[in-house]
């Protein structure tokens, strides 16, 4: 089964609302490619803005995270339904970042993937083993209990509407990658798991992007691997001129 390829840009806590909407017009005026989808997730305070600069345009744009209540007293969060209004179509879920720094949880990703659902958000989830944990030999193990517990309780109709990115912990923003035959055993790994808890149309079809480090220099190399189906990128997808390297090399 073919997999459209995405190129997805996560630009965490960078760039104030008139930088992000500069970045995508740059983004919007390089960029060639048709046969590919592309998807950057600016700051909360510039989604609407980015949203309404690549209105119409084959751009996409997420969110980098969400709460699982619509709405009430819950400081400082967002809801699926305000992203959505605000111009995004995806929303990160599960990033290890904030799993290190903000106490994510098998749990809380779980929450966040059934409100992104519930409000027509296409999930995209992480999962990656830290370096101590490959180097125990736990990374299926790991990827395994992630993807359990996160997506607990789906059923293969919501799950047809998942992307999966496999970022190693020990690649992202280290300038280290993790080699093609480690990328794609992974992502063999997590497929075949999607394939025992849902089924082969699932197995076969949910896109698994790779992220952690990923640059024009070896995205080529990694994307045209059998099971990764694209990139989510950190710091080269800040600047226009990286991100566009990466995609005209994907
Ligand atoms: C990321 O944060 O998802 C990421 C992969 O970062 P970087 O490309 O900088 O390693």
């Amino acid at each position: 089964m073919s997999r459209t390829l995405m190129v997805a840009g996560n630009w965490k806590l960078h760039k104030t609302v008139d930088e992000s909407v500069a970045l995508a017009q740059a983004l919007l005026k390089g960029l060639q490619r048709k046969d590919l989808d592309v998807l950057i997730a600016p700051t909360f305070p510039a989604i609407h803005a980015v949203a309404q600069a690549v209105k119409g345009s084959p751009i996409l744009v997420a969110g980098q995270n969400l709460y699982w209540q619509d709405q009430g007293a819950f400081t400082a969060e967002v809801s699926g339904p305000m992203l959505k209004a605000a111009g995004a179509s995806h929303v990160i879920i599960g990033h290890s970042e904030r799993r290190q720094f903000f106490g994510e949880t098998e749990k809380t990703v779980n929450h966040r993937v059934n409100a992104a659902l519930k409000a027509g958000l296409t999930p995209i989830v992480c999962v990656g083993e830290t370096l101590e944990e490959r180097e125990a030999n736990q990374t299926a193990d790991v990827l395994q209990s992630q993807l359990a517990g996160g997506l607990a309780g789906l059923d293969a109709k919501q799950a047809a509407k998942l992307i999966i990115a496999y970022e190693p912990v020990w690649a992202i923003g280290t300038g280290k990658t993790a080699s093609e035959d480690q990328a794609d055993q992974a992502h063999a790994e997590i497929r075949a798991w999607l394939g025992g808890r849902f089924d082969k149309n699932i197995e076969n079809s949910v896109r698994i992007l790779y992220g952690g480090s990923v640059k024009s220099a070896n995205a080529a190399g990694l994307l045209n691997r059998e099971h990764v189906d694209g990139a989510l990128v950190g710091g080269a997808s800040l600047t226009a001129e990286d991100f566009l390297g990466i995609i005209e090399a994907a």
